[in-house]
């Protein structure tokens, strides 16, 4: 059989620990005998950080507003343990970080969904999509701890000098706290179309949420951009596409979602994206089955798994122990990019094949076979634990069969 062939080529970000073990793995049996891959290749391994100076995630980065498409596996972001593991030079900044800020993207992070593997919410039987909002408020914010008889104040200078103030309490009998929280409309108009376009993207409904009534000035604004930009530039095209952009209040959303089937994409602030998107994770089970993707206002896709290193395995990979690692949200950071590059490409066969390996992949886990964290969770009468290595294997042998 002809290798099926590649116009343009994918930034491929290698990684850290069990996902760098799985990366190559993925490779040699998933695509290579099928696609005469076509990768610009930086090696974001910590080792490969230190030695750049960690120049080398900028590279990549740059590379990948260049080419439009990446493909990242999951990386260290060290610490102080890290600092004496791997002798590093500095503390280098997160990966992720330092694309996110070039980039200038939201990230989108979906579960995988399959049967026998239940979402601890019953009604969730499609996937909910969490856009999280990554820049200031809470995150960025400036604080203070008070003492009894103060007075405390915003006070705003503008370029020519001018103050404006704004009592904000005056403490009196208890010490106290305050904080100071900013935002930038230019990163939430960026953070708007990022989320209009991968909601026409994927053609799915987006639903976004504040707290406008009680925030009248500062959630307001995060309303009115959303609004003004979706009247101006989006609402045409998403009544082509049949999809909705729905504006709530933050808790009306909550309640919403817990009694939604799913099968939508949800924006949120900063601090509700945080919060939430663990609380969606956890209910639709594995970490493994976490997919996310990052997505530049300007149309520059970044996909990858939503988990860390699984540090854990790792070290019984190196003992030679065997480890049943799940692949799954690795598997599709590569169909995902792979689709993407075919859409962008002209290129159908790409985007196809990697539908089938998706299917491959979920067929796998609804025959019965899979890997240890699904295993406890999963449903199926028969149901098999295999190795890490066995389970792409047995994917492949499905896959096989349908190209
Ligand atoms: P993690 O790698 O996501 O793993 C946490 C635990 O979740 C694992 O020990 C494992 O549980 C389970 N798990 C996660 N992914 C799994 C998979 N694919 N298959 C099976 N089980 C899975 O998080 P971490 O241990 O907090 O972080 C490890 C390293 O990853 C850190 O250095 C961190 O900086 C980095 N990290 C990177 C990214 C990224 O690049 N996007 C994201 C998060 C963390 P059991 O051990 O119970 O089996
Ligand atoms: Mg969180």
């Amino acid at each position: 059989m002809a290798k099926i062939q590649m116009k343009t080529p994918l930034v491929e970000m290698d990684g850290d620990e069990m996902t760098r073990v799985i990366w190559k793995m993925i490779k040699d049996k998933l695509l290579l005998p099928y696609i005469d891959l076509k990768t610009e290749y930086y090696d974001l391994g910590l080792v490969k950080r230190n030695e750049t100076n960690d120049q080398i995630t900028i590279d990549s980065a740059n590379a990948t507003k260049k080419y439009g498409v990446a493909v990242k596996c999951a990386t260290i972001t060290p610490n102080a343990q890290r600092m004496t593991e791997y002798n590093l030079k500095e503390m280098w900044k997160s990966p992720n970080g330092t694309i996110r800020a070039i980039l200038d993207g939201t990230v989108f992070r979906a579960p995988i969904i399959v049967k026998g593997i239940n979402s601890l919410i019953p009604t969730w039987t499609k996937p909910i999509t969490i856009a999280r909002h990554a820049y200031g408020d809470v995150y960025k914010n400036s604080e203070m701890k008070v003492k009894d008889g103060s007075k405390a104040e915003l006070v705003v200078t503008d370029k020519d000098g001018n103050e404006t103030r704004q009592l904000i309490h005056e403490f009196k009998g208890s010490d106290g706290i305050i904080q100071g929280l900013h935002n930038i409309n230019e990163s939430i108009a960026s953070f708007a179309r990022s989320c209009f376009n991968f909601a026409l993207d994927t053609k799915q409904t987006i639903w976004f949420a504040t707290k406008d009534t009680i925030s009248k000035q500062y959630d307001h604004t995060f309303k009115d951009i959303f609004a003004e930009i979706f009247e101006t530039e989006y609402k045409t095209k998403f009544a082509e596409a049949g999809i909705e952009y729905f504006y709530t209040l933050i808790d009306d959303a909550v309640a919403r979602v817990i009694r939604s089937e799913g099968g939508y994409i949800w924006a949120c602030k900063n601090y509700d994206g945080d919060v939430m998107s663990d609380m969606v994770a956890t209910a639709f089970g594995s970490l493994g089955m976490m997919t996310s993707v990052l997505v530049s206002p300007s149309g520059v896709y970044e996909y990858e798994a939503a988990h860390g290193t699984v540090t854990r395995h790792y070290y019984k990979h190196l003992k030679g122990e065997e480890t049943s690692t799940n692949s799954v949200a690795t598997i599709f950071a590569w169909t995902g990019a792979l689709k993407k590059r075919g859409e962008l490409d002209g290129t159908p066969e790409l985007t196809e094949f990697a539908k089938k390996l998706e299917a491959a992949t979920i067929k796998t886990i609804e025959d019965g076979v899979m890997t240890g964290d699904l295993y406890v969770l999963s449903t199926l009468p028969g149901k098999r634990k295999v190795n890490t290595e066995q389970f792409l294997d047995e994917i492949n042998e499905r896959l096989k069969a349908t190209v």
